[in-house]
């Protein structure tokens, strides 16, 4: 760990998550935590168990996309525990969005474990601007696969592979 801090790894962020699809809500939440750390690595959960619209690698290439001309992202798929991913790229601190308090109970939960698993962890919430506080991957993909628009929502290119989504699935 010390040599993490000499090299600044220290000051590395990671901002877990699904990201089925990426929303403007994240979007916020990760241009907001540039201006307190020199990197976020945005790290897509390898989750088996959950299903999910877009594959892992649709969601990294989605994600490198929009982040292509921000150095200070990356972009990372992860399996197995975040608090051995995090030592792993030198990261002492998760970032979470709060976006109301029935987020609370399980972020709660998580970050008392994730803490447990590596006391070196700090896990910081950031709450979203009050318009992304109702918008969720959940409801985007609602919404996308009844056809409506979700073009304020999530960025262009993600509305766009919505829609190819859907159309391919033949839902809508
Ligand atoms: P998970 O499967 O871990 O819930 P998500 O991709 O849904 O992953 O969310 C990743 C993180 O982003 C979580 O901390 C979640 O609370 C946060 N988040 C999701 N939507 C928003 C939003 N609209 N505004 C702020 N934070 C959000």
């Amino acid at each position: 760990m010390a040599e993490h801090r000499r090299s600044g790894h220290a000051k590395r962020a990671i901002y877990p998550g699904s990201f089925d699809p990426i929303t403007n809500g994240h979007i916020d939440i990760i241009n907001r935590g540039i201006a307190f750390f020199p990197k976020i690595i945005v790290a897509v959960l390898r989750n088996p168990r959950k299903a999910t619209l877009f594959t892992v690698e649709e969601r990294l290439d989605i994600l490198r996309e929009i982040f292509r001309k921000q150095p200070a992202v990356a972009v990372h798929a992860f399996d197995g525990l975040l608090a051995d991913f995090a030592k792993s790229q030198g990261a002492r601190v998760v970032i979470r969005g709060l976006r109301a308090v029935s987020d609370f109970e399980a972020e709660f939960q998580m970050a008392l474990m994730n803490h447990e698993l590596n006391p070196s962890l700090e896990i910081l919430f950031m709450m979203p601007r009050a318009r992304y506080t109702f918008l969720s991957s959940s409801i985007v993909k609602e919404v996308a696969s009844r056809g409506g628009s979700v073009r304020a929502l999530v960025p262009a290119s993600v509305a766009a592979r919505l829609r190819e989504k859907f159309r391919r699935l033949g839902r809508s």
